[in-house]
């Protein structure tokens, strides 16, 4: 990605960009023009290599479909440049908890060569050199008597649908229950709320002004996403999604434990409902790496970007912008 030239300033007026990228002055933006905006906009090196998406991002703006934009298609790309040239920058820090890095589930035990311990430096940095506008921390959270625990299996009736039976089961096995009729994997008890297993880990830093939100609460719901339950809409009216309302997030950037699991189900949730996402890959540790590759195609599929922490932080301090967000964001909207 090279850097933009433009400040933000210009980019809030749009006469300002009509003056300047209306090459033919006919009051309107035909895709050559929208070109040299996104090029002027996200630098050349992002927008050739994305030329289909960019093309695409063109054709959702021109509702009319006749090849210019005109005075109100203009308005609703304007509102789409200056998300993508004012950000709010939330970085969301998903699980990382003794249990997922020296716990009962610590990935080094898991057989595929992982330490979640690994990724604790590299997001201490992206803490501390990311200017960042909101930090949050997420925090799996559960009662004693929680559906997912293993050792909770006596404790609810399995559904005449589930193919592993109460006698066969073992950890890590999913079943159906009845009562609520739920596929469920078991996992080894984990992350029982007030307890050193559920506490963030030791070495992570915690940023002043940052925040903790918990999930899984529930005995009866697991969570794996901290946005909660997503209606068909999108619409959502979880902790996490007042916060960042409340602030005007655009940009999320998710990082932490388990890459195949929490960070999966989070990055989607936040893609759904419309949010520019970016998983910093890096700092996000796996415990099996196959199924690490499924989640992180899942999350490109679904409009997210895969970036290192490097990258990361030249879009939240430098001034870069990615092309892969700004067309979720077109997509998604309303
Ligand atoms: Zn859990």
């Amino acid at each position: 990605m090279s850097r933009p030239v433009n400040n933000s300033d210009g980019w809030n007026s749009l006469a300002a960009i009509r003056s300047k990228f209306d090459a033919d002055a006919d009051g309107l933006l035909n895709y050559d023009e929208f070109r040299a905006l996104c090029v002027e906009l996200f630098g050349v090196d992002e927008v050739k290599g994305h030329e289909p998406m960019m093309r695409e991002i063109f054709n959702l703006f021109d509702t009319n479909a006749d090849g210019a934009l005109d005075e109100q298609e203009l308005c609703r790309c304007h509102e789409w440049i200056r998300a993508t040239v004012n950000p709010v920058n939330v970085l969301i820090v998903v699980d990382m908890q003794n249990d997922f890095i020296d716990g009962t589930l610590a990935t080094r035990n898991c057989g595929y060569g992982q330490d979640a311990v690994d990724v604790v430096k590299p997001i201490n940095q992206l803490l501390k050199q990311g200017r960042w506008d909101k930090v949050i921390y997420t925090l799996d959270w559960h009662p004693e008597d929680h559906i997912s625990f293993f050792e909770n299996l006596a404790m609810r009736e399995l559904h005449s649908d589930s193919k592993v039976t109460k006698k066969t089961a073992k950890v890590f096995d999913t079943v159906v229950f009845s009562q609520p009729h739920v596929t469920q994997k078991l996992w080894p008890k984990h992350c029982v709320k007030d307890t050193w297993g559920a506490e963030l880990y030791k070495n992570l830093l915690i940023v002043p002004s940052s925040v903790q939100i918990r999930k899984g609460q529930h005995p009866d719901i697991e969570e794996y996403t901290i946005f909660g339950n997503i209606n068909s809409t999108g619409g959502n009216k979880s902790e996490i999604t007042k916060i960042l309302s409340e602030i005007g997030a655009t940009h999320l950037y998710v990082c932490g434990l388990i890459y195949e699991v929490c960070i999966k189900e989070t990055s989607l949730s936040g893609l759904q409902l419309g949010y520019r996402l970016a998983v910093v890959d890096d700092c996000s540790g796996c415990a099996c790496p196959a199924d690490a590759e499924i989640a992180k195609k899942t999350i490109i599929e679904n409009g997210g970007l895969l970036a290192s922490s490097e990258c990361v932080l030249s879009l939240v301090n430098k001034g870069k912008r990615s092309l892969v967000m700004a067309y979720h964001a077109a997509k998604n909207m309303s």
